[in-house]
């Protein structure tokens, strides 16, 4: 896993960030300037890996770093995302939330086409709980 051996050192990273659980490193193909992204220390593909402290945990560490990019740049926005499989935009799995610093009229994509609102939206309800 490339992150993995970012982790261990045995890839190049510049970190912006580091506890006992986490690295936060700048994005190396970034979507804007001063895009970063936090990773577990312990390998989890995905959210749905990942344990409990480290979801709990790894939105402070998110927080830390939108306030810092915030101040550095003065931006007018800050996405934080984390993408899970491939067809939602995962291409590292190991999994990693993007702080990406955003600015009215830039050119990052994130979006998508709202859909009408659903006429059976009890059932879609009870369709999420019944898994819950
Ligand atoms: P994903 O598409 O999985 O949500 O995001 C993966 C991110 O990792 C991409 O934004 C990509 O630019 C970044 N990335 C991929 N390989 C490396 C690397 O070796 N070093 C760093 N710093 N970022 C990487
Ligand atoms: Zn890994």
């Amino acid at each position: 896993c490339i992150f993995c051996k970012i982790l261990a050192g045995e890839i190049p990273s510049t970190a912006v960030y580091e506890d006992d659980d986490f690295k936060a490193i700048l994005d190396v193909n970034p979507a804007a300037r001063g895009h970063v992204i936090i990773l577990p220390k312990n390998h989890a593909a995905n959210i749905y890996e990942l344990p409990d402290e480290d979801a709990s945990k790894i939105m402070i560490v998110a927080k830390k770093i939108a306030t810092a990019i915030e101040k550095a740049y003065h931006c007018d926005g800050v996405n934080i995302l984390q993408n899970n499989g491939e067809a939602a935009g995962q291409t590292v799995f190991h999994l990693h939330v993007h702080v990406i610093p955003r600015f009215k009229g830039d050119t990052v994509n994130i979006g998508w086409k709202q859909g009408d609102m659903p006429e059976d939206l009890d059932a879609i309800c009870k369709e999420i709980q019944a898994q819950l």
